[in-house]
């Protein structure tokens, strides 16, 4: 059975934007699609042996997130549950931001930790104060502290760098969630003061996926890598996590990546310009403001009005969204919502505010 997508002319949807693969990445796809083909590039080498492949984790990796050392995970999550199992024991304490992605509880809790979450400031912002780690880093004593940078809710951008002296004050390992800006806005692992930092390539790096990066200091190395005493092999994974496709549409975008973080002030830019616009239709942005990333978290209580009475319901809006070839808001929601403006024109932002506005004359 072949399956198939829905797919609409503008997708506003969060979690896609920044994983459209590129041209070349496309290529990569087709070229290595069947199973295993990475294996084809340089027969008989381990994955991370090929030239082409080694040369990226050690040189090209490293220096993109200005990290020492980084290393191929499945993904956000698994590099995440990695680190965590990496150097942490059972019954540690760890500190995150309240803003943090539900994956960082169920790795935690895959790890048996006691979770201790820094509180944000609550409606309409949402921010996390990275000070309130302080308080908690000294009465909790964490084997690590996390924060998400950005959250995928609000997308507030905290101050990651101020973390870093923090936990460099009292030693504490520190890892950053880039999720949401690795391979979208500059970031780098050595500015912030991190000891981690962690990607997500189906997400923010035109990659298929599922892969994630994984960056660290150099003295993270052998706890990271150590290997088993009864086979040559990394333990923590399991001798070689992502190995193919994905890895090989990452590579193919990557020269691309590297060009559009360079444009990030206009991603920025194109955000602010949506919020306003939305804003100027009683739809309410929430989180921070102005806002700096492409994730725009929000409120419309107009909208919520039209669907008590519609027939439809709440299914309303996305129906009338997708009449107008427009879609990425899940199906039934109205009251608060997401979307992503990343790399879409302003012409095509501008036919998005249209046809609220037109959906909204019509409905209410
Ligand atoms: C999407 C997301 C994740 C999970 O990413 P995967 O690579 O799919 O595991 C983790 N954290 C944040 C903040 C996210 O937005």
């Amino acid at each position: 059975m072949l399956l198939k997508r829905q797919k609409s002319e503008i997708n506003l949807n969060p979690i896609q934007r920044g994983g459209i693969l590129t041209k070349e990445g496309r290529e990569a796809l087709i070229e290595f699609g069947d199973g295993y083909a990475i294996y084809d590039i340089s027969p008989g080498l381990e994955i991370e042996d090929i030239p082409v492949i080694k040369d990226f984790l050690e040189k090209e990796l490293p220096e993109f997130l200005e990290s020492d050392i980084a290393k191929f995970t499945l993904g956000a999550r698994e590099g995440i549950f990695n680190v965590m199992h990496c150097i942490t024991k059972p019954g540690d304490t760890i500190i995150v931001d309240g803003n943090r992605h539900y994956s960082t509880i169920t790795a935690a809790e895959r790890c048996k930790l006691k979770i201790v979450e820094v509180k944000n400031s609550g409606k309409p912002d949402y921010k996390i104060n990275v000070e309130d780690y302080e308080e908690l880093i000294k009465k909790h004593k964490p084997s690590m502290i996390l924060l998400t940078y950005p959250d995928g809710n609000y997308s507030n951008i905290p101050d990651a760098k101020k973390l870093g002296k923090i936990a460099g004050k009292h030693k504490v390992p520190y890892l950053i969630n880039g999720a949401y800006s690795v391979g979208r806005m500059p970031i780098s692992m050595k500015k912030i003061g991190a000891d981690f930092i962690i990607c997500s390539c189906h997400k923010s790096m035109a990659s298929s996926g599922p892969l994630g990066i994984l960056g660290a200091k150099k003295k993270w190395e052998k706890i990271l890598f150590k290997k088993s005493e009864l086979v040559n092999k990394e333990i923590e994974f399991i001798g070689s996590e992502s190995r193919g496709t994905s890895v090989a549409t990452l590579i193919a975008s990557f020269t691309k990546i590297k060009e559009r973080i360079e444009n990030w002030d206009k991603e920025v830019k194109k955000a602010r310009y949506f919020s306003a616009e939305m804003e100027k239709l009683g739809i309410m942005q929430l989180g921070e403001k102005p806002h700096n990333h492409d994730l725009l978290f929000f409120e419309a209580p107009v909208l919520y009005e039209i669907s008590q009475k519609h027939k439809k319901r709440g299914y309303f809006l996305h129906q009338e969204l997708k009449k107008r070839g427009i879609s990425g808001i899940k199906p039934g929601l109205t009251k608060n919502f997401k979307v992503s403006t990343y790399q879409l024109t302003k012409k095509e932002l501008d036919k998005v505010v249209s046809a609220f506005r037109e959906i909204i004359e019509e409905n209410l």
